[in-house]
């Protein structure tokens, strides 16, 4: 069965030097559907070093004349190639969908912001670069500009597949650099498909490159190849830790931004309703597979009984299943890898003396599902201690946490390794500005889902989600470039 859906399937190539081309490994992997065991959505290649050499090549060519453009040249290119995915979307949308499993109307979400990601950076090539600086000496112009690293690697996870890739590589080319993407092995056929965007566009030969294949064989050679400039990296810690020490011995730049284990704090005075409302939408959309999802969902005792009771009401609602169908909320977890992680969460967490409120079993074909699939699981009783509120478990979970007071809620917030971001609902100002000055997070929301990103905001993490830097809105800057101070006597 499965091998007749493969023939029928296509086969993706690299993008290298402006031309669609297989590995010289003659290897393929093959990207799966995870809400329809045995479903193949197509292949892509499963590329080796030797490919990597010649992108990074291409790149450093390329990236010579690029650099010399004018920024609104630039951004021509990425308007067109704006342009070429609006019209794409539902196409882009739904290889999204098949790939990784999140909503169809989720995809088409991303994919919508993917195009405004591209024009954004397309006006950053007309925006000031530099600031004057008065100089001791009257008779002298000092001044700062800014410049291109070279060429930027970047890796990016199969969570976000189509905003992510455009938010690190839009700005990467508008302010002169040049590209290679590596994607994550499940989405690579959704990020091929935005590089057709850009080379339809017309974008110059070897400006932007795709090599699909593992990432323990291609990432490390990225961040270790002489061509590469800068790595930009989104994943699991552990690989960001690794490319991190790489980049380090080599001396170059490097961005990385990983994971969160992102609480939302009620407090006695919160509307409960919204409350419930965004802890349901951040915790278990995408099947909790963002990086912001809410995990621990810190109570204040007054309103526990009642929040808790609406929450399991308004859980026991979702519709699991394909994310193809109309009625589906929330689909299949990216893989039966991920899967499993998740089943061994929810089991941990039983050990551990956490109760299981809700759900947290797998769904299979007794329920008319053939994919990886679980319920969304509620467990109260969790404390800071047990792996529930520690570990990143990167599916459809939520740990219920009482506390006494604000003060304590904002402790149990903090007693995490992670800060990417974290959420309150109050109507108190006093406890919203308890929350803005004490939260350990890159990303603070008030009366608002702690998954939620503007594209023309800056992004990013505290503590160990993120090498510290930060991405989109005009933040980008600050990692695509370097500061040249000028001195003209
Ligand atoms: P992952 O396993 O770290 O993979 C991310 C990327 O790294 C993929 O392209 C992967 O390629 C590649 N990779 C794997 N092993 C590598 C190695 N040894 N050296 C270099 N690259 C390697 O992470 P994931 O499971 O895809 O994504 C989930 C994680 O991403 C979560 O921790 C989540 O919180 C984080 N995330 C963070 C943000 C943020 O902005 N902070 C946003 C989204 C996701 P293959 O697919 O070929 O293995």
């Amino acid at each position: 069965m499965t091998t007749t859906t493969e023939t029928k399937t296509k086969t993706y190539l690299n993008y290298i030097n402006g031309e669609w081309v297989a590995s010289e490994s003659e290897k393929t992997g093959v990207s799966k559907n995870p809400a329809k065991k045995g479903e193949v959505v197509g292949s892509y290649q499963l590329s080796s070093t030797i490919d990597f050499d010649k992108a990074a090549t291409a790149a450093k060519k390329a990236q010579k004349a690029w650099r010399k453009l004018a920024g609104s040249v630039r951004g021509d290119y990425l308007l067109k190639a704006a342009s070429i995915l609006e019209e794409r979307i539902d196409d882009v949308a739904a290889t999204m969908t098949k790939e990784m499993g999140k909503t169809f109307a989720e995809a088409k979400g991303e994919t919508a912001r993917g195009v405004a990601i591209l024009r954004y950076y397309a006006g950053e090539g007309m925006r000031a670069v530099g600031e004057v600086i008065p100089s001791s000496d009257s008779e002298a112009l000092m001044f700062t500009t800014r410049v291109p690293l070279g060429v930027v690697g970047v890796i990016t996870p199969w969570n976000f597949p189509v905003a992510i890739p455009l938010w690190k590589m839009s700005p990467a080319l508008i302010y002169g650099n040049s590209v290679i993407i590596k994607p994550a092995s499940e989405t690579a056929i959704t990020c091929a498909k935005i590089i057709e965007c850009l080379h339809d566009a017309g974008i110059p030969a070897g400006v932007v490159n795709l090599v699909t294949g593992s990432g323990s064989v291609l990432g490390p050679e990225m961040a270790a190849h002489r061509n590469i400039d800068a790595i930009t990296f989104t994943g699991s810690n552990t690989v960001g830790k690794e490319l991190a020490q790489i980049a380090v011995s080599r001396g170059i730049k490097y961005q990385l931004e990983m994971g969160g284990k992102n609480p939302v704090i009620v407090a006695n005075d919160a509307d409960l309703d919204l409350a419930v409302e965004a802890t349901i939408s951040g915790g278990l959309k995408s099947s909790g597979q963002k990086c912001t999802a809410t995990s621990r969902v810190i109570v204040q005792k007054e309103i526990y009984e009642p929040f808790k009771e609406k929450l399991l009401q308004k859980v026991a609602e979702i519709t699991v299943g394909d994310g193809m169908d109309a009625g589906t909320w929330m689909g299949p977890s990216v893989s039966e890898g991920q899967l499993n992680t998740v089943l061994s969460y929810i089991k941990k967490g039983k050990e551990e003396g956490a109760t299981l409120l809700f759900g947290g079993n797998q769904l299979n074909e007794n329920d008319g599902l053939n994919g990886y699939y679980v319920e969304p699981a509620v467990f109260e009783n969790v404390t800071s201690e047990m792996i529930l509120a520690r570990e990143e478990i990167f599916g459809p979970v939520l740990a219920l946490m009482k506390v006494d007071t604000i003060e304590e809620a904002l402790e149990t917030a903090n007693d995490s390794e992670y800060g990417l971001s974290a959420s309150i609902f109050t109507t108190k100002i006093s406890h919203m500005l308890s929350f803005i000055n004490e939260m350990d997070a890159g990303l603070v929301r008030i009366n608002a889902e702690s998954a939620g990103v503007e594209l023309q905001a800056p992004f990013g993490g505290m503590k160990q989600s993120s090498s510290h830097s930060r991405e989109q809105g005009r933040a980008a800057i600050e990692f695509y470039t370097s500061i040249k101070t000028v001195f003209i006597k």
